[in-house]
């Protein structure tokens, strides 16, 4: 059987895709693609790769219906740099292999997270774990900016002066801010690899995070663009609706009374996009 080459992602081997001010993105290998997962799938019945249209029908019928494991099958090695605060989320996804440089051996880098002004925002007050959307002045921007900036700085530099004295590179590293940067090599799969885009491509995921996710998604579309599609359909761009959710759309579909209070027509809306 035919090693899978995608030319799409023979072209972006290599490149660093920037994300955030100072971290990139950078696919350094991959292992099958579409015909892998129709491959694989197709194994018990003994027969390879058939149409396009037939193996876009199978991927679309396996994502559909949680037939998971063809898309295992599919591995990606990604080489990624991103604040520690990024990689502290990142790293809950347990199902990947994970090699990060280590602060105990190497000295740390002055790099560090700056988010751009329009990234600065208030507290939301409706959802706890986001931002709000109302303007912040220039002036309030400034003294953010100048607020993180003076710690990164006074924070390195308090870094730098143990290292100076020689002490210990895993001792003086331990006041190093949450937006110093980190690297590391993450290999996972593609079923897991959806997962995670599904959680961090969602709009409750921080900013910074789906910055990434939208880079990854990109990536792994070059090299399966087939099931990055169906991914779209059947899990990016659908809603899991509740019973009672399931049960107003039946009726509003029957003309009936949707039998949801205000709160849960307010959720439901919202799930549909609908201001
Ligand atoms: C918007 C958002 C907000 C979040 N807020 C918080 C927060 O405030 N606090 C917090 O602590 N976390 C938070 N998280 C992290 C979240 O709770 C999950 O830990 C994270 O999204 C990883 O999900 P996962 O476990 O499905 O992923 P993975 O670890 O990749 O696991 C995928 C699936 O594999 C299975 N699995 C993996 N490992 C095991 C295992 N050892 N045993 C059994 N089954 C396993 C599970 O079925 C799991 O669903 C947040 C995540 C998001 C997206």
């Amino acid at each position: 059987m035919a090693h899978s080459i995608s030319p799409e992602a023979e072209k972006i081997l290599d490149k660093k895709f920037k994300v955030l001010n100072k971290g990139f993105v950078r696919l350094v290998d991959y292992l099958g693609n579409d015909s892998r997962i129709v491959q694989s799938a197709r194994v018990s019945y003994g027969s390879g790769t058939k149409t396009f249209r037939e193996d876009k029908g199978l991927i679309n019928y396996l994502l559909r219906n949680d037939h998971t494991s063809p898309f295992e099958q599919v591995v990606f090695t990604f080489h990624i740099k991103l604040p520690i605060f990024v990689a502290r989320q990142w790293i809950r996804h347990r199902t990947a292999r994970v090699n990060e440089i280590s602060g105990r051996y190497s000295v740390m880098n002055s790099e560090f997270y700056i988010p751009a002004k329009k990234d600065i925002a208030f507290q939301s007050e409706d959802n706890k774990q986001g931002r709000a959307t109302d303007a912040v002045s220039p002036a309030m921007m400034k003294k953010v900016l100048d607020n993180l900036v003076d710690i990164q700085d006074k924070s390195y530099g308090a870094y730098e002066k143990m290292i100076g004295d020689n002490i210990a590179r895993e001792l003086a590293r331990i006041n190093l801010p949450l937006s110093l940067y980190t690297e590391w090599y993450w290999q996972i799969d593609l079923h897991n690899l959806l997962r995670f885009l599904a959680l961090r491509l969602d709009a409750h995921a921080q900013m910074e995070i789906r910055a990434y996710a939208q880079v990854l998604e990109n990536i792994g579309r070059t090299v399966c663009p087939i099931a990055f599609d169906a991914f779209d359909e059947h899990i990016l761009h659908s809603v899991r609706l509740s019973r009672s959710e399931t049960s107003a759309l039946r009726n509003i579909i029957k003309g009936k009374d949707t039998g949801l209070d205000e709160k849960q027509m307010g959720r439901l809306k919202g799930k549909l996009d609908i201001k």
